[in-house]
């Protein structure tokens, strides 16, 4: 019987919950690792991980950096403090500076990394992992996430160059793909430059990816081909390349 952890899933997104965590756990999902992206998100992934229980679901904290609005920051921050307890981690957080419009507003880029400043001051006090999204601001999340001091970072679906990977490496800092890695170029030179041991898999559910050219919208059990695909991608057997997956996510996680 498998066993596998999704350690990225936007699960309060789904359009049926229910459906897709019993097809997952049947799939051999054990854990999901679902990640917030606003107060509402949190809310609602608080109440869904105490409704559930297989898979079991652990709740990550946080404020997308694509949803930062200082407007409703301090009422989200404060959610954070007063559930952190039941927080396996701090995220989903970051920097975005994909779209060229970002790029030229310094202001909102400013936005971006006070909110992405807070979520590692609050990592580092609790001693938490956190779950960072780097999109087109892989050298500036890695020199933030260094300079703060924590322990357990991870650079959520890595696409970034490989001397930035280097960093994240240098650092000791983790990467996960989802079953993107399966055809994106971006993320099989991700994955093949680093090591196994510092690998996790995961959907990023909802997300929509292909499968040859049929496209799907993805659910925790699609993790699976996340792992399959990396196994042969490294030329690595499949069990052997899950027995390490298992153990990166509960290292990084506790859980
Ligand atoms: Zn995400």
């Amino acid at each position: 019987m498998t066993a596998i952890i999704d350690t990225h899933a936007h699960i309060d997104e789904l359009e049926d919950l229910s459906g897709a965590l019993s097809r997952a756990s049947s799939a051999g999902v054990s854990d999901i690792v679902a990640v917030s992206v606003d107060l509402a998100s949190m809310e609602k992934l608080v109440a869904i991980a105490s409704q559930y229980t297989a898979p079991k679901i652990h709740v990550a904290l946080g404020v997308h950096p694509g949803k930062v609005d200082p407007s409703v920051a301090k009422q989200a921050f404060d959610f954070m403090r007063a559930h952190i307890k039941i927080a396996c981690a701090i995220g989903e957080t970051g920097l975005d500076y994909w779209y060229k419009w970002v790029r030229k507003d310094e202001e909102q880029r400013r936005k971006q990394k006070d909110s992405f400043e807070f979520h590692l001051g609050l990592a580092k006090e609790f001693d938490l992992p956190i779950v960072i999204h780097s999109r087109g601001a892989w050298a500036d999340c890695l020199e933030m996430a260094k300079a703060s001091g924590v322990k357990r970072a991870l650079f959520h679906w890595y696409s970034g160059p490989v001397d930035v990977l280097d960093g994240v490496l240098e650092a000791g800092f983790y990467v996960s793909t989802g079953p993107s890695v399966a055809y994106s170029p971006e993320s099989r030179r991700a994955m093949t430059h680093a090591p196994l041991e510092r690998i996790l898999v995961e959907t990023d559910t909802p997300v929509t990816y292909r499968d040859g050219e049929i496209p799907f919208k993805s659910e925790p059990r699609d993790v699976i081909r996340s792992w399959k695909a990396l196994a042969e991608l490294k030329n690595l057997d499949e069990q052997t390349t899950l027995g390490q997956l298992n153990k990166n996510a509960k290292e990084f996680f506790r859980i």
